[in-house]
C-alpha cells in the first residue's frame, strides 16, 4: 500500500515539475518577443506562437532490457520532435531518473530557438529516459542503449532527426546506440552526433559547449566594455562534459577557476582547480567529488545538506565572471544576490536554464552582463552540425579548423543577440536579444512554408 501511495506521490510531483519547467521557459520567451510581436503583425495573423508551442510530434516508448543479474528492468523513452522549419529535428538525449515528458518539452523549446540562432539548417527536439545510468555496469549501459534504439530507431535518421549526447549520455553511450542503429538498418549515416571520431564524430565536439561558452562570454565582455577573463577569478558548476571544458579552456586563457560541483557538493580550492584530477575523479573513475580534497586537503569540500535551503556555496564564491554549467534552476534568487554583492561582472550560462527566472531578472536590473544558455551554450549543437557536414561528405575536418569555426560562430551569435537587442530597444539584455534573434529566423520559416 505504502508503494502505492509513494508512487501516487512520485507521479503527482513530477507533474508538476513537468509543466514547471516547460512553462518557465515558454513564459521567458513570450515575454521577449512582445517588442516584435507588437512590431509586426505578421506573427500573430499566422498564428506562430500556437504553433511553436505544440511540439509536432512526442514519441513515448517501453524500453525493457536486463540487467546484469538477469532482471527484467523497464523505463520509459522519449523523442519530443518539436519543430524543422529550419531543418532536420537535432537535439540531445538526456538518460537521468529526472526525466520526463515536461522537461523534454522544455528542453526541446529551448532548442528550437538556440539551433535558429546559430544561423545552420536544424531543427529543434529532445528526448531521452528516465534511465539511470549512475551505478550501472558498461554492460548494462550497452544492453539499454541497444532496447532503447530498438525502438527510436524507427523515428530518426540523417535527414529526420538527428539526436546527440546530453546529461548520461557521452560518446560511450552514443557509440552503443550507433551501433545498434547500424544493425538494425544497415545504414552507415549521420543518424547521431557525438560520436567517437573512429567511426564519424567531429574533432571537438567534446569540449564544443564549454569552449563555446567561453567564446561568447569573451565576445560579451568585449561588446559590453569590460575587462578580459585573463587573470580573472572565475567559478564554475558542474564537473561533467560542459563544467570540464568550460574549466579547460578558462585556464587556457589564463582565468583561475576556483569551483566546481557535483549532484554532492562543491569544492572550492581557491589557488584555482587541479582539472587533470577532476577529470580523473569524474570521467576516469566516475566518483564523488569528494576524492578532490583527499589529494588537496586545504581545498574545501561543502555537501549540498550543509548550506541553507535555496542557495548554493559555489554562488557564494566571490567572482568575476559565474559560469552555471551542471542542470537547471542551480541558480536561485539568493545565489543570485550573493553574486551581485560579490562583486560578480558576468554570468553565462553553460548548462539548459540552470538560473531561475527572479535570478536572470535581479542579474539583468543590476547591469550585469548575462549570457542566457540559448545563445552562450550552443557551441555543443554548432559542432554536431559540422559532424553532420562531415558525415555526409565523408570527410574529417582538423581539431584547428573545427575550433576557429566554433569560435567565429559563437562570435557571431554574440553580435546577433546584441545588434537584436540594440533594434528592439532593449540595449544589452541578451536574453531579449536572443529570443527574438531566434524566434524571428524560425517563424519567417513557418510563415514561408505555409500551415
Ligand atoms: P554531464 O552529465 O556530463 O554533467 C553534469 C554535471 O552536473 C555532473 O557533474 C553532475 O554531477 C552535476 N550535477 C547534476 N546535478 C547537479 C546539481 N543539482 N547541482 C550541482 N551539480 C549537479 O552533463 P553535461 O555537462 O553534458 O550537461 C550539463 C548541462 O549542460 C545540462 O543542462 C545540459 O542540458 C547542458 N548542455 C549540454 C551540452 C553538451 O554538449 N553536453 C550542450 C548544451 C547544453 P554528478 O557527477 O554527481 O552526476
Amino acid at each position: 500500500m505504502n508503494n502505492i501511495q509513494d508512487e501516487i506521490k512520485k507521479f503527482e510531483s513530477s507533474k508538476c515539475e513537468e509543466n514547471n519547467v516547460f512553462y518557465q521557459a515558454m513564459e521567458e520567451v513570450i515575454f521577449s518577443i512582445a517588442p516584435l510581436l507588437e512590431s509586426d503583425e505578421k506573427y500573430a495573423r499566422h498564428a506562430i506562437l500556437d504553433r511553436l508551442v505544440v511540439p509536432d510530434r512526442i514519441i513515448k516508448f517501453k524500453v525493457t532490457w536486463l540487467n546484469d543479474k538477469n532482471e527484467i528492468q523497464v523505463n520509459t523513452g522519449y523523442r519530443v520532435q518539436f519543430n524543422n522549419a529550419l531543418g532536420p529535428y537535432k537535439g540531445g538525449l538526456r538518460f537521468h531518473p529526472s526525466v520526463n515528458e515536461g522537461i523534454l518539452k522544455f528542453l526541446g523549446f529551448e532548442q528550437i530557438i538556440k539551433n535558429s540562432l546559430t544561423g545552420l539548417p536544424i531543427g529543434g527536439a529532445k528526448g531521452g529516459s528516465d534511465f539511470d545510468p549512475k551505478g550501472k555496469s558498461n554492460f548494462e549501459i550497452m544492453k539499454f542503449c541497444s532496447s532503447f534504439m530498438v525502438e527510436l530507431h524507427k523515428y530518426i535518421g540523417s535527414r529526420i532527426d538527428v539526436p546527440a549526447g546530453d546529461i548520461g549520455v557521452g560518446s560511450r553511450e552514443i557509440g552503443y546506440l550507433f551501433g545498434e542503429y547500424k544493425k538494425i538498418t544497415s545504414s552507415y549515416e549521420g543518424v547521431l552526433t557525438g560520436k567517437p571520431f573512429m567511426f564519424g564524430g567531429s574533432l571537438m565536439r567534446p569540449q564544443a559547449t564549454g569552449y563555446g561558452v567561453v567564446y561568447f562570454t569573451q565576445t560579451m565582455l568585449e561588446i559590453e566594455g569590460k575587462e578580459s577573463l585573463e587573470g580573472k577569478t572565475c567559478t564554475v558548476s558542474g564537473a561533467g562534459n560542459v563544467a570540464l571544458h568550460a574549466i579547460e579552456k578558462l585556464q587556457e586563457i589564463g582565468a583561475i577557476v576556483v569551483s566546481c560541483t557535483d549532484s554532492r557538493g562543491t569544492i572550492h580550492d581557491p589557488r584555482g582547480v587541479d582539472l587533470c584530477l577532476l577529470k580523473e575523479i569524474k570521467l576516469q573513475k566516475r566518483g564523488s567529488l569528494e576524492g578532490y580534497i583527499r589529494v588537496y586537503p586545504e581545498a574545501k569540500y561543502i555537501p549540498f545538506e550543509e548550506y541553507p535551503e535555496g542557495a548554493h556555496a559555489v554562488w557564494d564564491i566571490p567572482c568575476y565572471a559565474a559560469f552555471p554549467c551542471a542542470t537547471q534552476n542551480e541558480l536561485t534568487d539568493i545565489d543570485a544576490q550573493n553574486l551581485i554583492v560579490n562583486g560578480c561582472v558576468s554570468v553565462s550560462e553553460g548548462a539548459n536554464m540552470p538560473s531561475t527566472h527572479k535570478a536572470i531578472n535581479d542579474f539583468l536590473s543590476h547591469k550585469i552582463c548575462f549570457a542566457p544558455a540559448k545563445a552562450a551554450n550552443a557551441g555543443g549543437v554548432i559542432v554536431s552540425e559540422f559532424e553532420m557536414a562531415q558525415n555526409a561528405s565523408m570527410s574529417k575536418w582538423s581539431f584547428e579548423k573545427v575550433d576557429e569555426k566554433l569560435k567565429l560562430a559563437m562570435q557571431q551569435i554574440v553580435k546577433r543577440v546584441a545588434l537584436t537587442a540594440r533594434d528592439y530597444g532593449v540595449e544589452g539584455n541578451y536574453v531579449d536579444g536572443a529570443n527574438i534573434a531566434g524566434f524571428k529566423r524560425v517563424a519567417d520559416a513557418m510563415i514561408a512554408e505555409g500551415i
